[in-house]
């Protein structure tokens, strides 16, 4: 239980709740070691007992830690705290682009276009990474209160399970590319598209697409243009417009391929917005939007004909049976409600209906094989075509709602691709692809990620990680895999690939004030190898621990050597010794003092009228190295003393009088002379 005031890792004292999201609370805290402040975001409990979800959530976090750039959120730990897991970041002291928009509405264009540079700044950093957002949205966009923009929450959407995307999927979908809509691949075209939406609401003030339920405002984000900008505001900028238009274009390869060269145009748009320089890529077929192919749609078709079959016959396993109820749930008998409401909402986009009898008939597109389906360019009549039997075109319009709300569906239960998911729903793989034998590959050391990718590239469609520790195997990378390279195994064959989540982890054990030697063997005992480091201390007792390195309580690996740091006890400076010769008692004494260094001052009678009161010898030669606190002996000349010529001579005077006198050269002869 995280309460304010708690110390975790006697490192982070927890000071104030800032925020709360769909799978964390976020709270300020101070480190100390560090003497900084942090926000720490805690995954909430319920997520910290899924070992393949904290797993997961782990490596993608570091995969974020290395990302180091002035437009991201840095991520600076992750670790776990009496089995809470947590990230620490970079303290933002502001608000989010979304409060900043509520609160202002719609900005003006530079601020908008220089909001929009220092977000796409944070994207290109991670996209040179490697890294695609795949969750950008106003409220992942942190502004401080010195106006610096900041990306938070990189490569941490992929983590998502049902849970937190359905909490979260509000704030999202608004923001979601076609593609992530549909449950396709994602890449750095997703994010821009995402972006371009974000930078839509910047300018205009307000959202593209609407609407009541998640599933009507994806369905537009994949059937719908986007408005220009124009149509919105007044005298909009024709650069602005048009990058909007080109990031949000509903095909990847119509929109800018690379942050790099959306950076260029929103750069040059700053300093002649009204320049029409942006080129949008020509469309790759007559048709202006493109929804699904025909391909697709036939697909659909046939899936949904099975899920159909399989509903009576609901011989489901129990895992299908789970995934096939979600879509029941939502889309079948009782809850056909909400089915119609979809398919209510779907009409109103459903531009068919209205020109069914004009023979603009682009509907029929489904039946040309790698054609595209056209909802919106009724310009091009196509004279001839049949009209669809009503019944039929029904049942098409079902498939494809059925099919895109299963994207959907795949979206929140799985957050991922997940062909396991389809299996129930009516946009499931069905028994083509069951009877296809696919040539098993060998994905080992290979991250994970790009294993399933690459085995979902060749038609697996079960992909699953069980996350292992592993001392050789870099974190992130395939150990194992269950079936052999170059086998002949069913498409949906469950395929588990073993991940590795690191090396075995022990947490240190506190060995402040202990003795060198005790750390040591205790250390050994553990196979843990040590190594040792001096440090003065005032506090710690000469030979005993000070701190550790990892500290106490750290998680390390069994190949961590700990760094022990022990006292030399208090340190000892030294002082250079200065030249005195010469110098009066005072001064001498005085840059002795000025040095931590003690003096000791005796007198000897000298010859030398010019040596009265001032230092003849020093006992330490100057330029010597002494510690501080030495005592340097300095020798005083005085003026020999004159003895009565009754008394037989004696030898000179080597004792120095016990109370020398005033210290100016030449001045009162010392004491204790007999008058
Ligand atoms: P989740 O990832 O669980 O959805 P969020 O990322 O939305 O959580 O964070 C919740 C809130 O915490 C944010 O809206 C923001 O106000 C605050 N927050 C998150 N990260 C930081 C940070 N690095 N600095 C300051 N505040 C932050």
């Amino acid at each position: 239980m995280i309460r304010v005031g708690m110390f975790i890792e006697d490192r982070y004292e927890i000071l104030e709740k800032i925020g709360s999201g769909g799978m964390s609370d976020v709270y300020k805290a101070k480190c100390h070691k560090l003497n900084r402040f942090v926000a720490i975001k805690f995954l909430k409990p319920e997520f910290c007992e899924d070992k393949n979800f904290v797993a997961k959530f782990q490596i993608e976090a570091q995969s974020a830690a290395a990302l180091l750039h002035p437009n991201v959120v840095s991520v600076y730990d992750v670790n776990e705290y009496e089995g809470v897991y947590y990230i620490v970041m970079e303290y933002v002291d502001g608000i989010t682009l979304k409060q900043y928009i509520d609160r202002n509405g719609r900005l003006p264009i530079k601020e908008a276009t220089s909001i929009a540079i220092q977000i796409g700044q944070g994207i290109e950093a991670a996209h040179n990474a490697n890294i695609i957002h795949r969750d950008i949205k106003p409220q992942n966009v942190l502004i401080s209160r010195e106006g610096k923009i900041k990306v938070t929450d990189f490569g941490i959407a992929r983590t998502t399970t049902a849970n937190t995307i359905s909490q979260d999927i509000l704030g999202s979908v608004h923001y979601i590319s076609p593609e992530q809509a549909r449950g396709g691949q994602v890449d750095e075209r997703s994010d821009i598209y995402s972006f371009g939406i974000v930078y839509y609401e910047m300018v205009t003030g307000a959202l593209p697409f609407d609407g009541d339920s998640t599933v009507s405002i994806a369905l537009k984000h994949i059937q719908e243009t986007v408005p220009p900008v124009s149509e919105l505001i007044n005298n909009a900028p024709t650069s602005i417009v048009r990058i909007i238009e080109k990031c949000t274009q509903k095909k990847p390869e119509r929109r800018y391929q690379k942050m790099s060269s959306l950076l260029a145009d929103l750069k040059t748009a700053l300093i002649s917005p009204n320049e029409d320089f942006v080129v949008l890529e020509p469309e790759a077929t007559e048709n202006a939007t493109i929804m699904m192919s025909a391909r697709d749609a036939q697909r659909l078709r046939e899936e949904g004909a099975q899920a159909n079959q399989r509903r009576i016959v609901r011989q489901q396993s129990a895992d299908e049976y789970e995934t096939f109820n979600e879509f029941d749930d939502a889309y079948d008998d009782d809850d056909y409600d909400e089915y119609d409401a979809y398919e209510d909402e779907y009409d109103d986009y459903d531009e068919y209906d209205d020109y069914d009898d004009d023979a603009y008939e682009e509907y029929d597109d489904y039946d040309d094989d790698d054609d595209f389906i056209d909802y919106e360019d009724y310009d091009k009549k196509k004279p001839g075509k049949k009209e669809k039997d009503p019944a039929r075109k029904k049942m098409d319009k079902i498939i494809l709602i059925c099919g895109i709300a299963v994207g959907i569906i795949i979206l929140v239960v799985l957050g991922v691709v997940g062909a396991k998911a389809l299996k129930g729903g009516c946009g499931g793989s069905g028994k083509r692809q069951q009877s296809e034998l696919i040539e098993m590959i060998n994905v080992k050391d290979m991250n994970f990620v790009d294993a399933k990718a690459k085995l979902e590239d060749l038609g697996f469609t079960n992909v699953e990680a069980e996350y292992v520790t592993s001392e050789t195997v870099e974190k992130g990378k395939v150990v194992k895999q269950n079936e052999a390279e170059g086998s002949r195994i069913a498409a949906d064959t469950k395929i588990v690939l073993q991940v590795s989540s690191g090396k075995e982890v022990l947490a240190l054990d506190n060995y402040v004030g202990k003795t060198q030697t005790e750390a040591q063997s205790a250390l050994k005992e553990l196979g843990i190898q040590s190594k040792i480091t001096t440090r003065y201390s005032d506090q710690v007792e000469t030979g005993k621990v000070i701190e550790t390195n990892p500290a106490a309580g750290s998680q390390i690996s069994k190949d961590t050597v700990v760094e022990l740091i022990v006292s030399r006890g208090p340190e000892v400076k030294n002082a250079t010794v200065p030249n005195l010769i010469g110098s009066t008692e005072a001064e001498a004494k005085s840059a002795l003092q000025d040095l931590k260094l003690n003096a000791q001052v005796e007198y000897r009678e000298t010859s030398s009228a010019a040596d009265y009161g001032r230092v003849v010898q020093q006992s330490h030669a100057a330029g010597s190295t002494v510690a501080e606190d030495t005592t340097i002996t300095i020798v005083i000349g005085v003026e020999p003393q004159t003895e009565p010529p009754t008394e037989p001579p004696t030898e000179p005077q080597t004792e120095p009088p016990t109370e020398p006198g005033g210290d100016e050269p030449g001045g009162d002869e010392p004491g204790g002379e007999e008058p």
